[in-house]
Parts: C-alpha cells; structure tokens; sequence
C-alpha cells in the first residue's frame, strides 16, 4: 500500500470487494486482480500428480454423475489414502523418524471460498476427509496434531494403526542403516523398499460450470523429524484454488513450494493470462531463483525434484516439473491417461 493509500481508499476497496463477492466472481475478479476473460469449462476435467490415473478416473465420472467439484476431488485421493500399497500417501504411508505415520492434508472449494487443512494427524486413514470437516464445520483453517486428532474422533472417524507391516520393514532398515556410527547394527539395503522416500496426491478438478476445488494428501517426507509438515497442508503451497481463475497444487520437495507459495503462484499465473503449463513452468523458475545455494548443484541445478499440477476454469490443464521425464494424470472430460509435463532441466545423464 503506498503512503497516499489512505484509510479511507483502503476501506472503499475492500466495500467494492465486498460488493464484488456480493454480485459474483466476475465483478469480483474485476475489482480485486487483474481480470482475465474466460468462460467456465465446457466438459469436466481433473488434473493430478501422476499416481492419481485411478483418482482423475473415478473423480471425472463422479463429475460426469453431478458430484461436487471438491467431493469428487476428493473421493479421488481417497483411492491412494486407502491403499496399503500406496506408501506416500494415508494407509501404508512410510513413517518418520520415530516409526510414526504422521498425514498432512488440505483443500479449497472455489464456489464457496472456504479452506480446509490438517498436519502432523496421526492414526486416520484418510486426512483429506478430516480436512474438508475444518472447512465445513469450522471457522478455522488449519488444525494440527492432537488436536486434528481429536476433532476427527469427535466426528466418528476411527482411529487406527496406519503403519502396515511394509512400511515398517522400510522404516526398520532405514534406521538400521542410517549412520555407521550408531547402536544399530547394519542390514542389507533392499533397493526396492528404500526407493520409495517421498510422494504425495494432488487432484484439481473443474466442472462444466466453471466451479473448481483442489486436495493435496501425504505422509510427507520418510523419515521426516517429526512434526516436519511440508506444502501439502499449508493452502497456497500444496494446492490452491480462485473459484474465478482455476486451481493447482504439488508434489516434491515441500520446503521448496512453501518458500515460493507455489500453488497460489501458479493460480496467480494463469490470472495474469498464462496457460497452466507455463504458469506452472514459471512457478518452477521462482522456486530455482529462491533456492539457496546448498541445494543446487555446480550447474545452478536444484538437487531436488519438484512437480505443479493446474486446471483453468476452461478446463485447459497441465504439469510441469523441474526435471525432463515426469508425468502427471487428468480425466479430459472422456479418458483418464497420463500426460508429459513440461520441465526446466534435462535429467542429468
Ligand atoms: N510435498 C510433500 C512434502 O513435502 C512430499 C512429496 O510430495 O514428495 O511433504
């Protein structure tokens, strides 16, 4: 704001923005942002982190049925948060350091501007549920730990134990293996067990009114300090939606997004014009440029992978990732399939 920016001024742009929800969200989008002229989507589309093929399927029919843009979206990720195989995200998640499987999760529903999230829940299988339960049934954004624990209880989720028989194995050898200098004695690697350190869900989706929501829902990182949350829960980095622009959200290094408010970004991009693709390919170039030297090779490199996901109002979607190779998943209004994303860098050979 500058100084010449009185009270006065201040109080008559936020009554224009009131104004503004008031006759709906073209006159709020006139008002508050600089507007972009586009018409709602004409199909249902979904767009997602390449584990959601399931996911995009079931919520594009769901779509297709007149299901909710945020309920479908959410039945959605419900695929990968129930599923034991699934070792990034809810049931048969990898735990943190202590053994503990800790969920993170969040989501927006555009038509009603309402957010939801939780972090560091433990022992309830599907967090993105209990994240739409703050958004419907409280005046609260985020609850964390115990007391998202306890306020899924109250609502008659069970709680049980997340951390499957696989997991805990993964988990058992990580600490085995984790320093020469410790008390455990060293195991063989399984190379197949140890591969899998990170992974998440994120599914955006827009009807064919131009109503759009988005989820994001994880175990975080494996291993993680616990506590540690990253993007996934936090709204404008692990998924963002304007109900007058579109949605997105992410995969990958979380501290990476959050430092760049990646999803709201990406959503800001495609205000000013951008196709999802290069918004989100111009989102990756502002995480490079935030990133601190530690963390890039000699090349000016990230050494760590990150992947944006986002859906316009029209229905245009796209991906991108830091690195060449990497797909994501979208229902297009008739087929669920992958598709490549776009990339900054070429994998190092
Ligand atoms: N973004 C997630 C997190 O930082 C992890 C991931 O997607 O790999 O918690």
């Amino acid at each position: 704001m500058s100084d010449s920016y009185s009270r006065r001024e201040f109080l008559g742009a936020a009554s224009g923005l009131t104004a503004g929800v008031a006759l709906g969200p073209g006159v709020l989008a006139a008002r508050s942002a600089p507007a972009i002229h586009i018409r709602p989507a004409a199909m249902n589309v979904v767009v997602a982190s390449a584990n959601g093929l399931r996911g995009v399927q079931r919520a594009g029919e769901l779509l297709d049925q007149g299901m909710d843009t945020l309920d479908a979206a959410i039945e959605g990720v419900k695929i990968q948060e129930l599923d034991p195989d699934d070792m990034s995200v809810g049931y048969g998640g990898l735990p943190n350091e202590e053994g503990i499987v800790q969920l993170d999760s969040s989501c927006m529903h555009g038509p009603t501007r309402r957010a939801g999230a939780v972090a560091s829940l433990e022992g309830i299988k599907t967090p993105s549920v209990v994240a739409k339960y703050v958004l419907l049934y409280t005046d609260h954004v985020l609850l964390v730990g115990p007391g998202a624990k306890r306020f899924a209880l109250s609502y008659g989720f069970q709680e049980e134990d997340l951390l499957t028989d696989r997991a805990r194995e993964a988990w058992l050898r990580w600490r085995a293996r984790r320093g020469p200098d410790d008390n455990w004695l060293e195991v063989p690697d399984d190379e197949q067990l140890s591969r899998e350190e990170h992974g998440t869900i994120n599914i955006n989706a827009v009807n064919a009114s131009g109503d759009v929501s988005s989820v994001t829902t994880t175990s975080g990182l494996s291993w993680k300090i616990p506590g540690r949350v990253g993007d996934s829960p936090i709204i404008g980095a692990g998924q963002y939606t304007d109900n007058d622009v579109g949605a997105a959200g992410s995969t990958g290094r979380g501290e990476a997004c959050i430092k760049a408010c990646g999803a709201f970004l990406t959503v800001e991009f495609m205000r000013r014009g951008m196709g999802p693709s290069d918004a989100a390919l111009e989102t990756m170039r502002r995480v490079v440029s935030t990133t601190e030297a530690r963390l890039l090779d000699e090349r000016g490199r990230p050494r760590f992978g990150l992947n944006f996901y986002a859906v316009n109002k029209k229905g245009e979607f796209g991906g991108a990732s830091m690195f060449a190779g990497a797909r994501y998943a979208a229902w297009d209004g008739t087929e669920a399939k992958h598709h490549d994303a776009a990339y900054l860098f070429e994998r190092e050979r």
